[in-house]
């Protein structure tokens, strides 16, 4: 059984291009390659992979729209955020252009009586990265910029739905003259992706996607005992308390929860709103909701994307007649997919979600939020804890020492106030619970993969 890797458009159905699985001498290639490139990196300064990097971000910045197509045709994001994405693609490859080398610099400790040591940062090996769909480019830079830094090669997995993609991020590596077996993409079976796990040459595997693909692959790196990093999904809280900025916390929802048609990690799932603007809240989000208008992602007027497949269309209605079913209600919009060749489904607001609705831990992933009226803090916290994930979240109000001390008792990886969770190269993104471990980006994304080893004297 072969894998199909096919790039069909979203927006009208029609298949752009078909690749052919990996085969077995592919895979040992690109293992034997990899081992190369980490053999050779340990002899040559960080500096020259600096720069290295520095021409593929560049590779990326100039040729923007080129890059950004593939991405609105394979899994339908609109095209100006699909040129935002390589825009921020280019953004992640020059933060470790600029700030790899000291995030790696030693780092002096003293022992007990004096005794002087240090750390030092080094490379591992291979490192397979299994990535998504969603954001086809920043996803596998923020495995790739800080692992290259360091000296480990990279070998992908994408998603099968954005092939196109993943080939376009080897050949922007071939365009930038990145030395051989630094990167290489392969279309790869599973079975494939946990051969390359158990392999020697492979000492870490990274991987986002839903909780089902993590369990299986950190599963396969425990059975080998490979380091791994689980960036999988979640029911991020929108909290919006009384004292709130409505047309802040109104544009943190809305895009928070409508940027990619939904289907982001961090979206705003959950929309926690206090009882003192719960009425103007509401009223305000419909007004912004209505007007999304499907159409093709290719045109900048469009404003709704269709969602990234056909299959994720229809898995998202299972869910939401799933939802229904379970004793929760449609409080505006309708809960049927659009008709039609497009994947697109309109916007969605849930209410009457319970602990014992069965989806109630299930990450929709699409324009559906859900929301619940809250009246005190210690129902938010119960509330917005209340989940199996612990990804990100969001909090509005006023008054910033409130809002932050709410922060520090909602369980996530990460949390903003005032403005929708985003990844920023500087800072650290990752979960707990359901929602995985490990950090990606900043100073600890680059650590993730390394020896950290201990030099005593
Ligand atoms: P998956 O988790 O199945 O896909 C993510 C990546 O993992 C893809 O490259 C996929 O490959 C790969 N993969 C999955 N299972 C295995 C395995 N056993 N061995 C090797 N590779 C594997 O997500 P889906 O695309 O099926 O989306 C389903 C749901 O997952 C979404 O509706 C959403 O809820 C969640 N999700 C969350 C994301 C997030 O950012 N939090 C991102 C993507 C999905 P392939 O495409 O070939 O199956």
């Amino acid at each position: 059984f072969l894998m199909a890797y096919r790039a069909v458009n979203p927006y009208n159905g029609e298949l752009i291009k078909e690749f052919p699985a990996a085969t077995d001498a592919e895979v040992e290639q690109a293992l034997t390659a990899a081992k190369a490139f980490y053999q050779q990196a340990k002899q040559q300064p960080l500096e020259q992979r600096a720069k290295q990097l520095a021409a593929l971000a560049n590779e990326f910045t100039q040729k923007t729209d080129y890059y950004a197509k593939f991405l609105t045709t394979n899994m339908g994001k609109l095209i100006n955020d699909a040129r935002g994405e390589v825009q921020k693609t280019a953004a992640f490859a020059n933060y470790y252009v600029e700030h790899g080398a000291a995030a790696l610099a030693d780092q002096d400790y003293t022992a007990i009586a004096g005794r002087k040591a240090h750390l030092e940062f080094s490379s591992i090996g291979a490192i397979v990265a299994v990535e998504p769909w969603n954001f086809p480019y920043t996803q596998v830079m923020r495995v790739f910029a800080p692992n290259f830094i360091l000296g480990n090669p990279v070998i992908l997995k994408h998603a099968s739905i954005v092939p196109e993609c993943a080939q376009a991020f080897e050949d922007a590596c071939q365009a930038a003259g990145l030395p051989a077996g630094a990167f290489k993409n392969l279309f790869a079976t599973y079975d494939q992706v946990n051969r390359m796990i158990s392999d020697p040459r492979v000492q870490g595997v990274a991987l986002t996607g839903s909780e089902k693909a993590g369990e299986r692959i950190a599963a396969e790196a425990g059975h080998n005992l490979k380091k791994s990093t689980m960036e999988l999904g979640g029911t991020d809280v929108c909290i919006v308390l009384n004292d709130a900025d409505l047309k802040k916390a109104v544009a943190g929802a809305v895009n928070g929860r409508l940027r990619n048609s939904g289907q982001v990690c961090t979206s705003a799932k959950r929309y926690l709103v206090q009882s003192g603007i719960y009425d103007e809240f509401l009223a305000a989000i419909k007004e912004e909701f209505a007007k999304y208008q499907p159409g093709d992602p290719l045109d900048e007027k469009t404003t709704l994307a269709p969602l990234s497949s056909k299959s994720a269309q229809q898995n998202l209605q299972t869910q939401i007649k799933a939802v229904l079913a379970g004793g929760a209600k449609v409080l505006w919009g309708d809960p049927t997919p659009v008709t039609g060749p497009g994947a697109f489904f309109m916007p969605l607001i849930i209410t009457g979600m319970t602990y014992d609705n069965p989806m109630y831990d299930h990450e929709l992933f699409g324009p559906v939020a859900q929301i619940y009226q809250v009246e005190d803090e210690s129902q938010i916290v119960e509330l917005a804890n209340h989940s199996n994930y612990g990804l990100g979240g969001a909090i509005y109000s006023e008054d910033l020492d409130k809002a932050r001390q709410l922060a520090s008792k909602i369980e996530t990886g990460q949390i903003a106030v005032n403005q929708p969770l985003s990844s920023l190269p500087e800072l650290p993104f990752g979960g707990i619970k359901k929602s995985g471990y490990g950090r990606e980006l900043s100073d600890l994304g680059i650590r993730e993969f390394a020896n950290i080893k201990t030099v005593l004297g």
